[in-house]
This record gives structure tokens, C-alpha cells and sequence, in this order.
């Protein structure tokens, strides 16, 4: 479904990527981790676009999302995104939040755009507070509904980039319950993430970085076991 091809990329004369290479498969979690400025976050937004590359290849369901044409707005409409500060309408309601790029994005109308969010809000247990603003409502909460409006789209993949590192600790886990309902429903996706017992519940791979480079890309199973390069276990000895 995803596949990056030794992508480069650069900011001035600093190299953030580096010759990195990965595959994500249809239904498959990945977890990404590493520590600070390692390039996660430049990394997942090459995915959709966000960040141009220098070198390599981005393909997303077998096409390049480097040639542009009319289809690239499309193909990035369908990969969902979700950032560590939920990034919500701050002057709009929570059903707005939902609705308007289904409606100016998808070209919905109004009635299918509103089933759609009262379909996802119910999803993610939120659907009591379509009337609210952003600001009346908790981060684990306001992460849930940024989660709730990405779904509305129909996404194929979702990012993730540390969805829950803003979060005070006793809302890490609602959000979490959320994005592992939606792996457990065969949602492709990616995440950038230090919540490692999230991982090894959730995650099918884990991808470790490291100053720009892909340095580990284990099967959760051994990377969890023990297997991870010295590199990545000196990591994950600091956080957990
Ligand atoms: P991570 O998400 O792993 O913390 P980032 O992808 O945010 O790492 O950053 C990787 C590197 O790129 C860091 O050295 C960071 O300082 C640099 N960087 C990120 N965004 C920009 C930007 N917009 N302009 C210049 N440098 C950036
Ligand atoms: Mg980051």
C-alpha cells in the first residue's frame, strides 16, 4: 500500500532523511520510533505529501504521489493524518470540524456529511458533544474527535505522529482504545509513537530511526523478543 524508495530529503544543507526504504501492507500497523529529531514526523508527512523529497520514490497503491495530476488531491484526501496537537477548527463545533472537508473536499451535501460525523463521533464515543467547541473539551477528548474527522473521509492509511505525547496520562489510554479498534478493523496504518506497550499489543512492525536513517525494521514480534540492534535497546531501556 506504501512504499518508500531510499528517500532524501533536506532542509537547506541538513539532511533529515536518509536513504530510507520501507514497505507497509495492506492491514498492517507500523509503529515508528526513535528518539527526538530522529525524522518520524518528516518521515510519515512525505507519505502524504506534506513534505516534498529530493530523492527516491513515494508510492502510494502502486502510484507515484511525486507526479502530481489530477488524482494526487484524491489519493491524499484518503490518507488521514493525525498530529500530536489536534489541530481542530477552533471557531467551529465539533460537527462542523467534521463535516466541512467532506463537504468542501468530497463534495458531500450537507445530510450525508452529518450521518457520516454522527456515524464516526458514535465510533469514537464522542457523539454527545457534536454542539461543543474544541476548547470545551479535554485533549483526549479533542484528540478523539481530530481522529473521528480524519475517518470521515474514508481514508485507506492513517498517520499517526505522536497522537497521545500531548496528552495529560489518564487520557492516553481513550485515545489509544480508539486506534486500536480501528487496527483491529484492519486499518492500515502508521505510527509514530513512544507508548511501547501500545506497540507490542498493536504493532505488526517497528521501524527504529536514527539521525535521518531507518535503522531498525523488525517484526514486532522479535523486536519485542530482544532482537532490536543495539541502538534501538539502548532506546527503549531509556523510556520504559
Ligand atoms: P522527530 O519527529 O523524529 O522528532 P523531525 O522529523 O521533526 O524529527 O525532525 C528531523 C530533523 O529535521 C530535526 O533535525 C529537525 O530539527 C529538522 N526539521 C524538522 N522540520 C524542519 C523544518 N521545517 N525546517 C528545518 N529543519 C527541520
Ligand atoms: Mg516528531
Amino acid at each position: 500500500m506504501v512504499e518508500l524508495q531510499a528517500i532524501g530529503k533536506w532542509y537547506g544543507h541538513h539532511q533529515v532523511l536518509k536513504n530510507c526504504s520501507c514497505q507497509v501492507r495492506e492491514g498492517e500497523i507500523v509503529v515508528v520510533c526513535g528518539p527526538s529529531g530522529s525524522g518520524k514526523s518528516t518521515l510519515i508527512k512525505t507519505i502524504n505529501g506534506l513534505e516534498p523529497v529530493q530523492e527516491g520514490v513515494i508510492r502510494i497503491k502502486g502510484r507515484s504521489i511525486q507526479d502530481g495530476g489530477p488524482d494526487f488531491a484524491k489519493l491524499r484526501a484518503s490518507v488521514g493524518m493525525v498530529f500530536q496537537h489536534f489541530e481542530l477548527f477552533p471557531h467551529l463545533t465539533v460537527l462542523q470540524n467534521l463535516t466541512i472537508a467532506q463537504k468542501v473536499v468530497l463534495g458531500r451535501d450537507e445530510k450525508a456529511a452529518v450521518e457520516k460525523a454522527l456515524l464516526l463521533l458514535e465510533k469514537v464515543g464522542m457523539a454527545g458533544h457534536r454542539q461543543k467547541y474544541p476548547s470545551q473539551l479535554s485533549g483526549g477528548q479533542q484528540q478523539r474527535i481530530a481522529i473521528a474527522r480524519s475517518l470521515c473521509m474514508d481514508p485507506f492509511l492513517m498517520l499517526f505522529d505522536e497522537p497521545t505525547s500531548a496528552l495529560d496520562p489518564e487520557m492516553v489510554s481513550e485515545v489509544l482504545e480508539v486506534m486500536r479498534d480501528l487496527a483491529q478493523e484492519g486499518m492500515t496504518m502508521m505510527v509514530v509513537t513512544h507508548e511501547m506497550g501500545f506497540a507490542r499489543n498493536i504493532a505488526d512492525r517497528i521501524l527504529f530511526m536514527e539521525d535521518g536513517a531507518i535503522v531498525d525494521n523488525t517484526d514486532a514480534h522479535s523486536f519485542f523478543a530482544g532482537a532490536p540492534s543495539e541502538r534501538a535497546q539502548l532506546f527503549l531501556s531509556r523510556i520504559l
